[in-house]
Protein backbone atom coordinates (compact mmCIF):
# COMPACT_ATOMS: atom_id res chain seq x y z
CA UNK A 1 0.00 0.00 0.00
CA UNK A 2 1.54 3.47 -0.91
CA UNK A 3 0.28 6.36 0.33
CA UNK A 4 1.42 9.64 -0.55
CA UNK A 5 2.06 12.86 1.91
CA UNK A 6 -1.11 14.46 3.11
CA UNK A 7 -2.96 11.08 3.39
CA UNK A 8 -2.74 9.18 6.73
CA UNK A 9 -2.62 5.76 6.89
CA UNK A 10 -5.96 3.73 7.81
CA UNK A 11 -5.14 1.40 10.50
CA UNK A 12 -9.11 0.12 10.75
CA UNK A 13 -9.16 -3.24 9.97
CA UNK A 14 -5.66 -3.77 11.71
CA UNK A 15 -7.53 -2.26 15.15
CA UNK A 16 -10.10 -4.59 14.85
CA UNK A 17 -8.27 -7.44 14.46
CA UNK A 18 -8.94 -8.35 10.89
CA UNK A 19 -5.71 -8.42 9.33
CA UNK A 20 -2.17 -8.65 11.90
CA UNK A 21 -0.01 -6.77 9.49
CA UNK A 22 -0.15 -4.05 7.23
CA UNK A 23 2.79 -3.72 4.84
CA UNK A 24 3.14 -0.09 3.55
CA UNK A 25 5.20 2.64 1.65
CA UNK A 26 5.13 6.75 3.47
CA UNK A 27 6.70 8.73 0.17
CA UNK A 28 6.46 12.11 1.79
CA UNK A 29 6.96 14.51 -1.31
CA UNK A 30 8.80 17.73 -1.63
CA UNK A 31 10.45 17.63 1.41
CA UNK A 32 12.91 20.77 2.46
CA UNK A 33 15.12 21.37 5.30
CA UNK A 34 14.57 24.65 6.89
CA UNK A 35 16.98 26.76 5.78
CA UNK A 36 20.10 27.09 7.53
CA UNK A 37 19.33 23.78 9.62
CA UNK A 38 20.79 21.67 7.15
CA UNK A 39 22.44 22.03 3.81
CA UNK A 40 20.42 19.38 1.89
CA UNK A 41 18.55 19.61 -0.90
CA UNK A 42 16.66 15.74 -1.02
CA UNK A 43 16.43 14.14 -4.34
CA UNK A 44 12.94 12.46 -4.62
CA UNK A 45 10.58 11.98 -2.20
CA UNK A 46 11.21 10.72 1.59
CA UNK A 47 10.60 7.36 2.08
CA UNK A 48 9.07 5.22 5.25
CA UNK A 49 9.13 1.50 4.09
CA UNK A 50 7.98 -0.92 6.67
CA UNK A 51 4.97 -2.49 8.05
CA UNK A 52 2.55 -2.00 11.11
CA UNK A 53 1.54 -5.29 13.24
CA UNK A 54 -0.66 -5.71 16.07
CA UNK A 55 0.55 -8.53 18.59
CA UNK A 56 -2.74 -8.28 20.48
CA UNK A 57 -3.48 -4.73 20.93
CA UNK A 58 0.22 -4.09 20.95
CA UNK A 59 0.79 -1.98 17.83
CA UNK A 60 3.96 -1.48 16.81
CA UNK A 61 5.73 0.05 13.47
CA UNK A 62 8.62 -0.92 12.02
CA UNK A 63 10.02 0.59 9.13
CA UNK A 64 13.16 1.72 7.33
CA UNK A 65 13.35 5.68 6.41
CA UNK A 66 15.37 6.49 2.86
CA UNK A 67 16.09 9.53 1.65
CA UNK A 68 18.73 10.39 -1.29
CA UNK A 69 20.21 14.11 -1.37
CA UNK A 70 22.40 16.55 -2.73
CA UNK A 71 24.97 18.10 0.02
CA UNK A 72 28.36 19.77 0.15
CA UNK A 73 31.84 18.63 1.87
CA UNK A 74 31.97 20.48 4.86
CA UNK A 75 35.81 20.88 4.13
CA UNK A 76 36.58 21.57 0.18
CA UNK A 77 32.61 22.32 -0.72
CA UNK A 78 32.65 19.51 -3.52
CA UNK A 79 29.03 18.60 -4.41
CA UNK A 80 27.76 15.09 -2.84
CA UNK A 81 25.13 12.66 -3.35
CA UNK A 82 24.47 10.96 -0.52
CA UNK A 83 21.16 8.66 1.37
CA UNK A 84 20.25 8.24 4.41
CA UNK A 85 18.86 5.11 5.72
CA UNK A 86 17.52 5.20 9.63
CA UNK A 87 15.79 2.21 11.18
CA UNK A 88 12.29 3.39 12.72
CA UNK A 89 10.43 1.53 15.90
CA UNK A 90 7.65 2.84 17.13
CA UNK A 91 4.73 2.00 19.30
CA UNK A 92 1.56 3.14 18.20
CA UNK A 93 -0.99 4.56 21.47
CA UNK A 94 -4.24 6.61 21.24
CA UNK A 95 -4.08 9.94 22.73
CA UNK A 96 -5.80 8.72 25.76
CA UNK A 97 -3.19 5.76 26.55
CA UNK A 98 0.15 8.00 26.31
CA UNK A 99 -1.85 10.73 28.62
CA UNK A 100 0.25 11.73 31.52
CA UNK A 101 3.10 9.49 30.52
CA UNK A 102 6.81 11.08 30.51
CA UNK A 103 7.81 9.02 26.87
CA UNK A 104 3.96 10.21 25.72
CA UNK A 105 6.78 11.74 22.53
CA UNK A 106 7.93 8.23 21.76
CA UNK A 107 5.10 6.82 20.79
CA UNK A 108 3.09 7.84 17.34
CA UNK A 109 -0.57 8.97 18.28
CA UNK A 110 -3.65 7.91 16.61
CA UNK A 111 -5.61 10.60 15.39
CA UNK A 112 -9.21 8.29 15.26
CA UNK A 113 -8.38 4.77 13.05
CA UNK A 114 -5.21 6.56 11.31
CA UNK A 115 -2.07 7.38 11.19
CA UNK A 116 -0.27 10.51 9.74
CA UNK A 117 3.46 9.89 9.09
CA UNK A 118 4.75 12.79 7.69
CA UNK A 119 5.39 14.31 11.43
CA UNK A 120 7.50 11.45 11.62
CA UNK A 121 9.23 11.34 8.40
CA UNK A 122 10.83 14.98 9.43
CA UNK A 123 11.63 13.99 12.36
CA UNK A 124 13.42 11.15 11.56
CA UNK A 125 15.45 13.05 8.82
CA UNK A 126 16.33 15.88 11.27
CA UNK A 127 17.91 13.49 13.77
CA UNK A 128 19.47 10.99 11.12
CA UNK A 129 21.64 13.65 9.41
CA UNK A 130 24.71 13.68 10.12
CA UNK A 131 26.15 17.43 11.62
CA UNK A 132 28.89 17.63 8.27
CA UNK A 133 29.50 15.42 5.72
CA UNK A 134 32.67 14.86 4.07
CA UNK A 135 33.93 14.02 1.16
CA UNK A 136 36.66 11.68 2.59
CA UNK A 137 37.89 11.47 6.15
CA UNK A 138 41.06 12.45 4.84
CA UNK A 139 39.46 15.72 2.81
CA UNK A 140 42.35 18.81 2.69
CA UNK A 141 40.11 21.38 2.08
CA UNK A 142 40.83 24.82 0.44
CA UNK A 143 44.03 26.55 1.01
CA UNK A 144 42.37 29.32 3.44
CA UNK A 145 44.31 31.77 1.17
CA UNK A 146 43.89 31.37 -2.60
CA UNK A 147 40.74 29.03 -1.70
CA UNK A 148 42.28 26.08 -3.91
CA UNK A 149 40.70 23.09 -3.40
CA UNK A 150 43.57 20.72 -1.98
CA UNK A 151 42.76 17.77 -2.91
CA UNK A 152 43.54 18.46 -6.07
CA UNK A 153 47.35 19.23 -5.31
CA UNK A 154 49.32 21.51 -3.53
CA UNK A 155 48.63 25.04 -4.17
CA UNK A 156 51.64 27.49 -4.40
CA UNK A 157 51.19 29.65 -1.23
CA UNK A 158 54.00 29.04 1.45
CA UNK A 159 53.76 26.14 3.43
CA UNK A 160 53.93 28.34 6.60
CA UNK A 161 54.76 31.79 7.65
CA UNK A 162 57.76 32.00 9.22
CA UNK A 163 57.30 32.49 13.02
CA UNK A 164 59.18 35.78 14.01
CA UNK A 165 60.90 34.41 17.31
CA UNK A 166 62.16 31.75 15.39
CA UNK A 167 63.79 33.89 12.75
CA UNK A 168 65.55 36.03 15.61
CA UNK A 169 66.47 32.61 16.61
CA UNK A 170 68.36 31.41 13.62
CA UNK A 171 69.89 34.55 13.25
CA UNK A 172 71.42 34.81 16.66
CA UNK A 173 73.10 31.40 16.22
CA UNK A 174 74.29 32.40 12.76
CA UNK A 175 76.10 34.68 14.72
CA UNK A 176 77.05 32.86 17.42
CA UNK A 177 78.81 30.02 15.19
CA UNK A 178 80.23 32.71 12.92
CA UNK A 179 82.03 34.15 15.87
ZN1 LIG B 1 36.06 17.49 0.83
ZN1 LIG C 1 46.98 28.52 -1.34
Amino acid sequence: MVINSGEKIDLSALLAGEILCLPFEFRLKDFSPGKGYVDIEPIGDVIIDGRIINNEGYIRLEAVLTMHYRTACARCAVELERTLHVPVERVIATQAQVEGAEDADDYLILEGEALDLAPLATEEVYLGLPMRELCSEDCRGLCPKCGKNLNEGPCSCPEREPDPRLAILSKWSEKYNND
